[in-house]
């Protein structure tokens, strides 16, 4: 830990800038300030957005990697070093910018180094699919962001990258890692912007193929804008919502589960894809548990997320702040909010929050903070629940906290989830062991960090 304070305590008053890094010359928009959710007194950096001209200027450059396999591993491991080297930096960029707390921040770079050595390890050889546009979210701002260039790069293709509009600094601080290991400027370009962006780079006929993870809806506009601009067979590989279900039943050990409930729930203020967002509890347990719950929340410390003692960080931004709210209002109107715990008054914060539902058929939309939702169930109405969870169309997480062996074995056949966790939290990927990624709504396969997803990015193996 000393190690740890001594490396990002210098950063902790840096400016940082983001911007295009294209092959050429860039002519961005004009630098905006960036502020830190947890503060809005907090400057992190400036972002200039990039024009019209740079995705232009980039998708004319963007050259495929040439490099046989072994020296685009070579150089895919040395930005991993290179991350490594630059830890101190990497915990004080994400921790301002994103409002992650210092394990988060440890979790963000160890995905991001795994992904970087995974797919060198498995560096193809064969054929590109040719330029790729890599649209990555704010909530794993160095983790996915990563996962989705290393990948791409390690398949041999060009990458057009555009970061979520909240999170560019640390983007930006990662291409020029990836560009000083020694992959060349235009095989990787990088392009800050919002949607708009996106949208060029996803509908020019140049791009062979995208990774997206993000909104199910945004997928389905970037799915409409492939379909009529890109090759018929250009790759789409989407990571997108869930509405993710946890069943407890009365066997569970209480202790196990609550930890469980607390760290998927409301770690990361709830912004994970894979976090937990509806509750079922056996009712012949469900009321002693639900005050163990409760007590639980309410030893939470929700603060600035730079603070060795904060569980709960800001979520990413006022609109965020703003949509949650709503949702916790309309609630507590309705009488159904069952538990809340105070918010610090700065900053972009939302307390852990409980509402009670009648079952996960009661959310329309996944809500994407530290909200869970309560329902309970008899033991006989098992499958009823299942085929309700089922129903939602999403198929991303799912957790059981059982002793029942053969309840495993059933429910985990039943449940159509990417990811299931057994009487463990709620919570992400080990790359290359247990690779991520969701069914239906939820994405198109194939999972992050596993077997197959490289091959997604083209590595035809080439002609004899
Ligand atoms: P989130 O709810 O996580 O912000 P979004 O789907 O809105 O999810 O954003 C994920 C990424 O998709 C971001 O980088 C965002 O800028 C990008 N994006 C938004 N709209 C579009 C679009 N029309 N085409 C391509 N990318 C887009």
């Amino acid at each position: 830990l000393a190690a740890i304070e001594e490396a990002r305590t210098p950063f902790r008053h840096h400016e940082w800038t983001a911007a295009p890094i294209l092959a050429g010359d860039a002519s961005p928009e004009a630098p905006e300030p960036l502020t830190n959710p947890a503060d809005p007194a907090d400057h992190p950096g400036t972002v200039a957005w990039a024009s019209a001209a740079d995705v232009e200027s980039a998708l004319a450059a963007a050259t495929p990697w040439a490099a046989p396999a072994s020296e685009r591993a070579t150089i895919l491991n040395r930005a991993a070093d290179l991350y490594e080297a630059h830890f101190g930096e990497i915990f004080a960029i994400v921790a301002r910018e994103a409002g992650k707390s210092l394990p988060d921040a440890v979790a963000e770079l160890r995905e991001a180094v795994d992904f970087l050595r995974y797919y060198a390890a498995n560096a193809p050889e064969g054929d590109p699919v040719g330029i790729f546009t890599c649209i990555s979210p704010w909530n794993f701002p160095l983790a996915i962001f990563t996962g989705q260039v290393a990948a791409a790069l390690a398949a041999g293709n060009a990458v057009l990258a555009k970061p979520a509009e909240q999170t560019p600094l640390i983007a930006h601080r990662a291409v020029e890692l990836m560009h000083e290991a020694g992959v060349p400027r235009d095989v990787l370009q990088l392009l800050p912007g919002a949607g708009e962006v996106g949208a060029a780079l996803t509908s020019d006929a140049r791009v062979g193929g995208v990774a997206f993870t993000g909104s199910t809806d945004t997928a389905r506009i970037i799915r409409r804008a492939m379909a009529r601009h890109l090759a018929p067979d250009a790759p789409l590989i989407a990571e997108t919502g869930g509405l993710n279900a946890m069943i407890v039943d009365s066997t569970a050990l209480p202790e196990q589960a609550v930890q469980a409930i607390v760290e998927s729930a409301f770690q990361s203020a709830g912004q994970r894809c894979s976090a937990l967002r509806c509750l079922y509890v056996q009712e012949d347990i469900a009321e002693g548990f639900t005050e163990m719950l409760k007590g639980a929340m309410d030893q939470l410390a929700m603060g600035d997320p730079w603070h060795l003692s904060t569980d709960c960080g800001p979520v990413i931004d006022d609109e965020a702040r703003a949509g949650i709210a709503a949702h916790i209002d309309a609630a507590r109107a309705d009488g159904r909010l069952m538990h809340e715990i105070r918010t610090p008054n700065a900053g972009h914060f939302i307390a852990p929050t409980l509402i009670r539902v009648g079952g996960i058929k009661d959310m329309e939309r996944e809500i994407f903070g530290p909200v869970l939702h309560l329902a309970t169930f008899h033991s006989g109405d098992l499958d009823r629940v299942i085929g309700d969870i089922n129903a939602t169309g999403y198929g991303l997480t799912f957790g059981l906290q059982t002793r029942i062996d053969d309840r495993v074995q059933h429910v985990s056949e039943a449940i159509h989830a990417g990811n299931i966790y057994v009487n463990r939290n709620q919570i992400g990927a080990i790359v290359g062991s247990q690779p991520f990624g969701g069914e239906g709504l939820s994405g198109t396969g194939p999972k992050a960090g596993g077997p197959h997803y490289l091959a997604r990015f083209g590595a035809r193996p080439a002609p004899q």
